[in-house]
C-alpha cells in the first residue's frame, strides 16, 4: 500500500498540518565548550521559516509544536551538569522559552510571517473550557495567517501536572485543532525495524526504515525503545505513542528527519518519506465517536427547520438565528443535544455559549449578538467540527 499515489489518497483534502520540533532538531554543539552544551541553532530556524513559508504559500494552515525552551535556557547559561533539578530546568525554560520565541519571531518576519506563543499545561487540555479556548484562539491566529507556536508552560507544570513530553504535546495539539496531518520531527528517518545506532541486528540483517505503521502494536513499540538522551524527552518511544493517539483520533502522522526540512514539502505531494502511520480509520469518525459517546449532554437546544436544514443538507455550523429554546443548564464547552422544531434530537456539539447567554441571543442574527455579548461573541453557537449528526 506504501507509495506515492497511496499516501496522496490518506492526505487528501490536508489543509491543516501541525509539526512538531524537537530540541535535538534546532540545537548545536556550542562552540568553544569542550563538552556537550548544545545551543538553539538559529540558522535552522530559518530553513523551519523558510519550509513554512512554502507550505503557507502551497495554500496550508501550519501549527508548530516546539520544544528547546530548556535547551535554549541551558546554552545561555553555559550549565553543563548532564542532569538539572526541577527547579533548574524550570528556570532554563523561563530564560529558554522567550529566547526561543524570539529566534522564532525574527526569523520568521524574515519570511514576512507573524508567530505567537502559546503555552499549555495539563489542566489547559484536560478541562473543556479551556480547551475549546485554546482550540478558538488558535482557529483565529490560523484566520489571521498567523503562525501559532505551542510549547508546555514548563515554568509552572510541575511533575504530577504535566504533559511530560512534547511528543504527547504535539499529539493533544494535532486533536486540539483537528489537524489533517501531525508530522514530527525527529533526529532519524522514522521508525527502524532494529536499533538503528547498530550496522546488523541480532538477526543478522541492517536495520531498515519502516515505511508505513498500520497499527500500534507490541512489537512497534519495542522498535521503538526508550529515549537516551539527558537533553531530550521522549525519543521514539514517545513518538509512536504520540502517533498511537493521532491515529486513534483519524490523524496520519509522520516520523521524519528534522535535518532534511525540504522533504517537508515533498510529504504534501505524498512522497514517500520518513514512517507513515495511519490506521485507515475514516478522518472525523473516532472525534465523532468521542463528542457523540464519550461526553455527557448537559443540556438541549431547539432550533428552527431552516437551521436544520443548514446544518443537515449543507453542512453548516449553528447560528445564534436558528436558535428557538434552551433545555437544561450548560457552560461553554459543555456537550449539547440539538432537537429539530418538533422536539426530536438530531445531533450533538460542544456549545460555545453558556445557556444563559444563548438564551439571550437565541433568535438574534450574529452581528447583533457581537453588540450584545462583547468578549464573550462567538461566531458559531456551535461550530461545524464540534458537530456530530446522530
Ligand atoms: N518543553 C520542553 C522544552 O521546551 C521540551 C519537552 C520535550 O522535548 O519533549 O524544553
Amino acid at each position: 500500500m506504501e507509495n506515492a499515489s497511496a499516501r496522496k489518497e490518506i492526505l487528501k483534502g490536508l489543509k491543516r498540518i501541525v509539526i512538531k520540533i524537537g530540541s535535538s532538531v534546532i540545537a548545536r554543539q556550542k562552540p568553544k565548550l569542550d563538552d556537550s552544551v548544545l545551543e538553539l541553532d538559529e540558522g535552522t530556524v530559518s530553513k523551519i521559516s523558510a519550509c513554512v513559508k512554502r507550505l503557507i504559500d502551497n495554500g496550508y494552515e501550519v501549527v508548530l509544536v516546539s520544544s528547546g525552551a530548556v535547551m535554549a535556557g541551558r546554552g545561555r547559561l553555559d550549565i553543563k551538569a548532564p542532569r538539572l533539578s526541577i527547579p533548574e530546568k524550570q528556570a532554563c525554560a523561563a530564560i529558554g522559552q522567550s529566547y526561543l520565541m524570539r529566534i522564532y519571531e525574527k526569523r520568521f518576519e524574515k519570511e514576512g510571517l507573524k508567530v505567537a506563543q502559546i503555552l499549555f499545561d495539563h489542566h489547559d487540555l484536560g478541562d473543556r473550557k479551556r480547551y475549546l479556548n485554546a482550540k478558538n484562539t488558535i482557529n483565529t491566529l490560523l484566520s489571521h495567517g498567523v503562525i501559532p507556536i505551542i510549547n508546555e508552560n514548563d515554568t509552572v507544570s510541575v511533575d504530577e501536572i504535566k504533559i511530560g513530553d512534547n511528543d504527547t504535546l504535539a499529539a493533544l495539539s494535532a486533536c486540539l485543532v483537528d489537524s489533517q496531518l501531525l508530522i514530527i520531527l525527529s533526529d532519524i528517518d522514522g521508525l527502524y525495524s532494529s536499533d538503528p545506532t547498530k550496522k546488523i541486528a541480532k538477526n543478522g540483517t541492517p536495520p531498515e526504515l519502516i515505511p508505513f505503521v498500520g497499527s500500534i502494536t507490541n512489537k512497534i513499540l519495542q522498535l521503538a525503545g526508550k529515549s537516551g538522551s539527558h537533553y531530550t524527552v521522549g525519543g521514539m518511544y514517545t513518538k509512536v505513542l504520540a502517533a498511537k493517539k493521532t491515529i486513534s483520533f483519524g490523524i496520519p502522522t509522520i516520523i521524519m528527519n528534522g535535518k532534511n526540512l525540504n522533504s517537508l514539502e515533498k510529504i504534501t505531494f505524498g512522497e514517500d518519506i520518513g514512517t507513515l502511520f495511519w490506521s485507515g480509520t475514516s478522518k472525523i469518525k473516532s472525534r465523532k465517536h468521542w463528542i457523540a459517546h464519550t461526553l455527557k449532554s448537559k443540556g438541549k437546544i431547539r432550533i428552527d427547520a431552516g437551521a436544520k436544514k443548514a446544518i443537515f443538507s449543507r453542512g453548516k455550523s449553528l447560528l445564534s438565528a436558528g436558535v428557538v429554546e434552551i433545555q437544561g443548564n450548560f457552560e461553554f464547552g459543555n456537550a449539547v443535544n440539538l432537537l429539530d422544531e418538533s422536539g426530536k434530537e438530531f445531533a450533538v456539539g460542544l456549545v460555545n455559549y453558556s445557556s444563559r447567554d444563548l438564551d439571550k441571543i437565541k433568535g438574534l442574527k450574529t452581528s447583533a449578538v457581537r453588540s450584545a455579548l462583547h468578549e464573550r461573541f462567538y461566531e458559531e453557537v456551535i461550530h461545524r467540527n464540534d458537530l456530530v449528526l446522530l
